[in-house]
């Protein structure tokens, strides 16, 4: 047998082995190998069998290992590897990094532990007979019955003082069972959940709710592929709608894969899930990247055999090796963290549908603020619609009053952080010890420093962006580069007294919010407090069980978070998303919006968000105020048809970066032409310019932007350019296929 593989690292081309008897039965297609390279042994991985080599067959090696007994990848995930490397012009190693994990594709051997559980419980009589014969025996099923997990053998034997025979003697019978495992899996689920598993008797489905499982479970069975966008607002039961249809599915036999944008953001959600699913006897792997790598390799290779059949994971995820897929959920699937920022520059909801279609499976994307893209492939008849407009048991949505700072400005004389309106319902709230969430917006430059008099403002000398203002230790930072140093107290360029800071960070809301409620327990979510790394969850849990009235944080902090007492949200500055330079500035404030109010009045009492803008007119903001999505997109995309903007064409962002800039353009230039020459109308060119951010890092950055049609004509097009031209050592050169970032 010859076979063509591909190596991990080092060489982007098939080479030509040839498989020893002794290896023939463990060589299949995704197969992870060991073979030589130039006398050297490297990992690669099996793509072609029965391969017809480009060079003689007496010349070929042999394979001299395989690393597992099952393959790395099924044919599925190696289509989708192929056309990720197509679409997003990436290599195939980088890839194969994507998918699969370090552990597997090293082929770490760890430590195995034997596990012991009580399948089902043992009935009393059966029991008392055990006693009285075997009192060994029945010592051991009772202590394993007040266990709420598996249990490592090595551990209970020498608790209990009983023999290996004594468990055999139960495996034997079938009321003991026995597993092999990397690890103690218990770890992660506690550190992650805090332990919490939600459980309790699932609601019952209000008709909305139902409607959509009926229409999404209509797919499931007839296995086709099919991808259904659910637009449901804030708080109307779509976790409950996806927890129906995997339950459907893992009743079938099938797997279920259900992306969250972060899972560390989500724990409320995960716990929910393991709740539902552990109960019904389903392991339930949680797939985040604060795994260790034995964690992993026991998490994937359940899923690889089939003993787990649902995972619930952020972005990569959507590469689980499961068995039978029938489901793929994306659970907020607007959020531009399923785009992944580095090589492969993949978007987790796109890979997720094109799984979807290549194991004609289901793809249900879910989301109050649906992403354009998306809504417009409704529009065009490529999904289907499911909508659910109403809050469970007829919740009211929020109120939503919209301050106009401008006014407020006035009316304070200078520059306020909160105004009165809402001061007003703080101390109200307060008062009727009810709970808030005041949401800081950081898509924009917020908290850079400028000059009252000159307007000067701060930049760093690395990069060109404005640098964020640190009171607790007086420094200015640059978030690009990390260049940090003292803030000035006088203007340095006009040395102006009175400097000021634009923009509000969540420490300068701190203060604001201490000085009218100075008796109000805070607390303060952004990434400076979550670096350390379980203070996030602990927070939660603090709010959560009353013991904060106020919680300041980025919109980050607002995913999927459900806290009952929570009747008012405050966004303090609604327009800073909407001046960046990104065509997609409307629609990111619209689910800004949205988002956060979605926050409050979850519980009983009803909501109220108050948002401080000083654009109170903008089109985001007002069909934000109506909760009116349908408004909003069909202005937004009728602004982007009229742009020929995404979703009507694919944007390619190219961007090119070097320490020489005369040098980085005269190259750009010269490629801009090759690339009209070869490719003429099927791209638009725009471009070579200074990026936005024009330096990062000390080398300086310019891009070109393509404006397609067809992403799939354009990508391996210019692949194949890049191949042919020659470009200087110093300049690096990222093609970004549907980009989220524009910076
Ligand atoms: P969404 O994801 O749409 O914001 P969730 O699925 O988180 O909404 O549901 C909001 C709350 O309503 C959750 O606490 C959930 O347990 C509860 N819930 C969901 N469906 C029902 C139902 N049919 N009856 C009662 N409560 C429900
Ligand atoms: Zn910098």
């Amino acid at each position: 047998m010859i076979v063509g593989v591909q190596p991990l690292a080092g060489f982007d081309k098939l080479l030509h082995y040839k498989v020893p008897e002794t290896l023939v039965a463990a060589v299949r297609p995704g197969s992870l190998v060991r073979v030589p390279i130039m006398n050297r042994s490297h990992l690669a991985m099996v793509l072609e069998i029965n391969a017809v080599p480009d060079v003689p067959v007496a010349k070929l090696k042999l394979v001299s290992a395989a690393l597992h007994e099952f393959p790395a990848l099924t044919p599925d995930l190696i289509h989708l590897a192929r056309w990720m490397h197509n679409y997003y012009a990436a290599r195939m190693e980088s890839v194969f990094e994507a998918m699969i994990p370090g552990a597997v594709r090293d082929g770490t051997r760890l430590k195995q532990e034997k596990y012991l559980t009580v399948p089902k419980t043992v009935n009393p009589d059966e029991l008392a007979a055990i006693r009285k014969k075997a009192p060994q025996q029945a010592r051991l099923i009772e202590f394993l019955q007040q266990q709420f997990r598996p249990v490592k053998k090595s551990l209970v034997l020498s608790r209990l003082d009983v023999t290996a025979a004594v468990a055999a003697a139960l495996v034997k019978r079938g009321l003991v069972h026995e597993e092999t495992r990397f690890i103690e899996r218990v770890a992660y689920a506690d550190n992650w959940t805090g332990g919490e598993v939600v459980t309790g008797l699932p609601p019952t489905l209000n008709e909305e709710q139902s409607t959509v499982v009926d229409s999404v479970g209509a797919s499931l069975a007839k296995q086709k592929f099919q991808v259904h966008l659910l637009k449901g607002v804030t708080g109307s039961g779509k976790t409950e709608v996806y927890l129906r249809l995997i339950e459907k599915v893992l009743a079938s036999g099938g797997s279920a894969i259900y992306l969250v944008p972060e899972v560390a953001l989500t724990p409320q959600t995960v716990a929910r899930l393991r709740g539902r699913f552990e109960a019904a006897g389903h392991r339930t792997v949680v797939w985040h990247s604060h795994l260790s790598e034995g964690e992993r390799l026991d998490g994937w290779n359940a899923l690889a055999k089939g003993e787990a059949r649902v995972v619930v994971g952020a972005r990569s995820a959507v590469f689980a090796p499961v068995q039978n897929l029938q489901l793929i959920v994306v659970d907020e699937e607007h959020e531009p963290a399923y785009k992944q920022d580095e090589t492969p520059r993949y978007h987790g909801r796109d890979v997720a549908v094109y799984r979807a279609k290549l194991a004609s499976a289901v793809c249900l994307l879910g989301s109050a603020t649906p992403s354009l893209e998306s809504f417009e492939n409704v529009r065009s008849g490529k999904y289907l619609l499911n909508t659910m407009t109403k809050r469970v048991d007829d919740k009211k949505m929020p109120d939503i009053h919209i301050v106009d700072m401008r006014i407020e400005i006035m009316r304070q004389r200078g520059l306020v952080t909160l105004s009165r309106k809402l001061v007003d319902k703080m101390q109200g709230r307060f008062e009727r010890k009810e709970q808030m969430i005041l949401f800081i917006n950081r898509r924009g430059y917020s908290s850079s420093m400028q000059c009252r008099k000159c307007g000067h403002v701060e930049t760093c000398p690395h990069c060109s962006v404005s640098m964020t203002y640190h009171r607790a230790d007086e420094t200015l930072k640059c978030h690009l580069c990390g260049h940090q140093r003292g803030a000035p107290s006088v203007c340095p360029s006009c040395a102006a007294p009175d400097i000021r800071w634009r923009g509000l960070g969540t420490q300068r809301v701190e203060e604001a919010v201490r000085r009218v409620l100075p008796r109000a327990r805070l607390e303060r979510m952004d990434t400076d407090t979550m670096s350390k790394k379980h203070r996030f969850r602990e927070i939660l849990g603090d709010f959560r069980a009353g013991k904060i009235d106020i919680l300041i944080g980025t919109q980050m902090i607002g995913k999927g978070l459900d806290f009952p007492n929570v009747t008012l949200v405050g966004l303090v500055d609604a327009d800073l998303s909407m001046h960046v330079p990104d065509f997609r500035a409307n629609e990111r404030t619209f689910q800004l919006l949205v988002q956060v109010a979605g926050r409050a009045g979850r519980g009983d009492r009803s909501g109220e968000v108050v948002v401080q803008t000083f654009s109170p007119q903008a089109d985001a903001i007002q069909f934000a105020k109506q909760s009116d999505f349908d408004g909003f997109a069909a202005a937004e995309l009728e602004m982007r048809k009229k742009f020929n903007y995404p979703p009507y064409r694919h944007l390619i962002h190219h961007i090119f970066r070097g320490p020489n800039p005369e040098k980085i353009m005269f190259f750009a230039e010269h490629w801009a032409k090759q690339v009209e020459k070869a490719l003429g109308d099927a791209v638009e060119i725009r471009g070579p310019t200074p990026s936005p951010i024009e330096k990062a890092k000390d080398e300086y950055r310019f891009q070109i932007w393509y404006f397609c049609a067809r992403a799939t004509k354009v990508v391996p097009e210019l692949v194949r350019l890049q191949a042919e031209v020659k470009w200087p050592d110093d300049v690096t050169q990222v093609l970004d296929v549907d980009p989220m970032s524009l910076m």
